[in-house]
This record gives C-alpha cells, structure tokens and sequence, in this order.
C-alpha cells in the first residue's frame, strides 16, 4: 500500500470518531494529516489484537499446580517417618501423593500447549476446566472415604 493510501485511510478513520493520541490522549476527531496536532508525534493506523480471556485457562490448570505443589510436600514426612522408624504410610497417601506429581506435570503440560488451548472455543475450554476440577474433586473424595471408612 502507498503511504498516502495509509494516511487517507488513517484520517477516514477517524473523521467523526473520537480517538484519543496514544501519547497525549489529545482528541484526534477530524484530523487533517498524520500528525497529533498537541505532541506532533507522527500516527499510523494499525491492527491490534483482541484481549484474550485466560479465566477457562486458570481455571484449568489451577488444581494441577496446587496438586503438583503439595505432593513434594507430602513427600518428605512420608519419606522421613520412613527413615526415622514411624512406619510405611498407607498405600492410598502413596497413591495420593503419585495423584499430586502427575497431576502437576498434567498442569505444565498444559501451561506448554497454552496457545492451542486458548486458540479452542469458550466452551470447549469450560469444558477442560470442568474435567479438571472433576477429576480432583473425585479424587480428593475417594481419598477421604479411604481414610475415614
Ligand atoms: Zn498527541
């Protein structure tokens, strides 16, 4: 494109729209060439990108890394009662804390495929989050039924 097409569609732009200067916040309606008429500073038109929604995207990943976060920390008792004669914890803690790894390294795969999960549809993603929460949710009660039955 011309340089004189960009400016004659940066000022059809913004004939009778208030747009204010990125840098003075001047009001740039009706403006006769590509210059803010406050601060001088030279103007383009250009493309911006929408604001993403990461709320599906947190909601999904967000029990994996408390998951993933708790498990070393349950770790180290049940290793240390191990060393220090207090016994082998129920397999179930085990299987708890393998839950927690796994469910943490789930998480940060996640976090690696961010773009392709965020590039699927609103529902899709509500989709992922409620999955997510259900699995946990199922395993935390399976967990408490285990040590209270
Ligand atoms: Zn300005």
């Amino acid at each position: 494109m011309e340089p004189s097409e960009s400016v004659d569609l940066l000022l059809e732009f913004l004939r009778e729209r208030d747009v204010p200067c990125p840098v003075c916040g001047y009001n740039l309606r009706n403006l006769t060439r590509s210059q803010c008429p406050e601060c001088r500073k030279e103007l383009v038109l250009a493309v911006g990108l929408r604001k993403p929604r990461f709320g599906w995207f947190l909601a999904t990943i967000t029990p994996g890394l408390f998951a993933g976060i708790a498990a070393p920390l349950l770790l180290i008792p049940l290793i240390g009662e191990m060393v220090l004669g207090g016994g082998v914890a129920p397999w179930f803690i085990w299987a708890t804390d393998a839950f927690g790894w796994f469910s943490g390294l789930a998480a940060l795969v996640i976090v690696r495929f961010r773009y392709p999960f965020l590039r699927q549809p609103q529902p899709t993603q509500r989709t992922w989050a409620a999955v997510a929460w259900g699995i946990h949710l199922a395993a935390f009660a399976l967990l408490m039924v285990l040590i209270f039955a």
